[in-house]
């Protein structure tokens, strides 16, 4: 499966993920964990490779309880941007341990301590503090990753970081719905994308910073895409920071997204149920594998809620973008929207 997420929202953590307790035998493998090359192979079939050589992490949150697999890869031959140095000479940033360094520099090269930090408010490392670390040194990288062929993709997998509106997962209905669903996808702003934090930025396909042409002609690219396939590929949305009314997230998030990977691929192999809503097919709470994890039904059904309310606000944005790029915009597009806004 390929994955397409806006900066800091989560790539570098999925591709490494580990298995949560309970899923013992499953295991993720990956070719990347940022750009991939994709294109149909003399079959028809899907492949990607990866084009980079290493793999490049936002710091700040990643943990041997976050990500062991991460911490793993950048412990040699890692560069570090904009995270604290410690008087060994060793980095350290907000999350990486629970007790904090007695004394450091912090990111911009003053002298930091917790006491400081609790006086002024001043992070040892910047939210958007980055390591870098050759893919060969990751734990679960997989055997193909430098195959010139690349390997074949059965689903793609679009998400960003929304705190309301988006449901944990949801399969779109088929592939031009799928490429609503990508061409339309957005998230709230972080420390990595310059504007409001909090704001939700439409990141077509996660490619805003990438795309070199019109925006509507790559939406028609992708919706030719599918006639020159013997097998689509399956379209996926998942958002791992919804938030309760507590303003936590609703979802434990890493290794735990496992569970949600297992949906994908069962449904991916015609071995999953789910349940019809009004923006695609989601899982019933039987449907996920909860072994070793105690989340109740209740919380699931915060998590997955489609509100026809906060959705036709989410429409509305849509439409924004969509006015945007109007003079390219495949009429597509148009008539997903409307069958979107007649289900809601
Ligand atoms: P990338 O820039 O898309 O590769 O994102 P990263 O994998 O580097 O993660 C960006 C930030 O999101 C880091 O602070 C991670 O700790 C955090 N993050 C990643 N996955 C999850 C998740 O499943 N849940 C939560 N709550 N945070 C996550
Ligand atoms: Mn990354």
């Amino acid at each position: 499966m390929a994955a397409a997420f806006p900066s800091a929202c989560g790539k570098t953590n999925f591709a490494m993920m580990v298995t949560p307790k309970g899923m013992e035998g499953w295991k993720v493998w990956t070719v990347g964990d940022d750009i991939a090359w994709i294109k149909p192979d003399a079959t028809g079939q899907l492949r990607a490779i990866n084009p980079e050589a290493g793999f490049f992490g936002v710091a700040p949150g990643t943990s041997e309880k976050t990500n062991p697999n991460a911490m793993d890869n950048l412990r040699r031959n890692t560069i570090f941007t904009n995270v604290a140095l410690t008087p060994e000479g060793g980095v350290w940033w907000e999350g990486m341990t629970d007790t904090p360094p007695p004394e450091c520099l912090d990111w911009r090269g003053q002298y930091w301590t917790p006491e400081i930090a609790e006086a002024t408010g001043a992070t040892a490392a910047h939210p958007n503090g980055r390591f870098t670390a050759p893919a060969s040194q990751c734990p679960v990288i997989d055997d193909a990753w430098e195959e010139p062929d690349g390997v074949p993709i059965k689903a793609i997998i679009f998400g960003g970081r929304r705190s309301t509106t988006m449901p944990l997962v949801y399969q779109a209905f088929n592939w031009s719905a799928g490429v609503y669903t990508g061409a339309t996808m957005g998230s709230e702003m972080t420390a990595a994308a310059a504007g409001t934090l909090g704001k939700v930025r439409r990141d077509p396909m996660a490619m805003l910073p990438f795309c070199g042409y019109h925006t509507g002609d790559y939406f028609r690219h992708w919706i030719r895409m599918q006639r020159t396939l013997t097998s689509t590929p399956r379209i996926f949305h998942v958002n791992w920071f919804r938030k309760g009314d507590d303003g936590k997230f609703l979802w434990p998030g890493f290794s735990e997204n496992m569970r949600v990977l297992k949906w994908i691929v069962d449904r991916v192999s015609g071995r999953a149920q789910g349940k019809e809503t009004s923006i695609g097919w989601t899982p019933h709470y039987g449907d996920i594998h909860w072994n070793g994890l105690d989340f109740p039904e209740a919380q699931f059904d915060a998590l997955q809620k489609v509100d026809p309310v906060a959705w036709k606000q989410e429409v509305i944005g849509h439409e924004e973008l969509f006015i945007s790029v109007h003079d390219h915009l495949p009429p597509e597009m148009i008539y997903e929207r409307e069958l979107l806004i007649c289900r809601l």
